[in-house]
């Protein structure tokens, strides 16, 4: 079984200005974008109504047929927390993407250590891994890493792909992050720093791996769901990433597990 990768080379770059071919690509690149808007407000408006729609069954359950039932009213409230908890996980990852979306132009200013970056999304996320029974381990970290950097935002994506390892990796098995070095990206010259965070899950299909930074792309839906999963999470990771003028390289296999690698610039 062959392995399969995909590079999402995402560099923002000027777009060529005047003449009259340009303007008619202008006029179809709006049309794309017009597109794309109305599929977002159709997504999003799915994703709400999804969570509403079980809140106002279970309220009117709850104040008829169920009026007098404790038991009942104590697993629809239940259920009635998760979803409220879901739709605040999509309002926030929304804002999270408007907002990595409009800065995404901006020079990040920061200076970050990666490696202490690094161990501070670990000690996070410890506690959720603990209860997946998966083990985290930080490899490559001893000595500080610096670069220029926006640390909350670096912070997000690392915390999504780790997040991420967790939620689909498997129960017994490890997710390993490793900080390495890799020779220098177009543009870039002072060498570049890769962190890669690998998984023993379940792997992805190579029919899926280009499309999985759209907003809203799942490979699986309802397991998606089921994990508390916004389907924005790498949509938001591709633009910090895009901001950083980095890289996200996405390597699985079915049944083995997946590696998604940032490369960043270090100079
Ligand atoms: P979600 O909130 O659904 O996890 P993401 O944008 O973070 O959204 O990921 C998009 C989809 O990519 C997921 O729904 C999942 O199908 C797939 N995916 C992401 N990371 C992994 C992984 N480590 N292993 C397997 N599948 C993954």
């Amino acid at each position: 079984p062959s392995a399969h990768e995909v590079v999402y080379d995402i560099t923002v770059g000027p777009t060529p200005g005047g003449g009259a071919l340009c303007s008619f690509f202008d006029v179809t690149e709006q049309e794309l974008i017009g597109q794309l808007r109305r599929d977002f407000v159709a997504n999003v408006s799915h994703e709400l109504r999804t969570p509403l729609t079980a809140l106002l069954g279970f309220i009117e359950t709850l104040q008829g047929p169920a009026k007098n039932d404790a038991n009942a009213r104590e697993r629809f409230l239940g259920i009635m927390s998760r979803e409220a908890e879901r739709m605040t996980r999509l309002v926030r990852d929304l804002l999270s993407l408007s907002r990595v979306e409009s800065q995404e132009r901006m020079r990040p200013e920061g200076v970050v250590d990666l490696s202490g970056l690094l161990a501070s999304v670990l000690t996070t996320l410890r506690p959720m891994a603990e209860q997946a029974g998966v083990t985290l381990e930080l490899t490559g970290g001893s000595a500080p890493v610096k670069l220029r950097a926006d640390a909350d935002q670096l912070t997000q994506v690392f915390h999504n792909l780790v997040e991420n390892a967790v939620k689909y990796g498997t129960p017994g098995k490890l997710v390993t992050v490793s900080i390495g070095r890799e020779a220098a990206l177009p543009g870039s010259p002072g060498g570049a720093v890769s962190v890669a965070v690998r998984d023993r899950g379940e792997g992805i299909e190579a029919q899926h791996l280009p499309r999985l930074t759209e907003r809203f792309y799942r490979v699986d839906t309802h397991r998606s769901r089921e994990k508390g999963g916004t389907g924005l999470g790498l949509a938001i990771v591709k633009h910090i990433v895009n901001r950083h003028r980095g890289r996200l390289r996405i390597e699985s296999e079915k049944g083995q597990g997946s590696t998604f690698t940032v490369v960043l610039p270090l100079g």
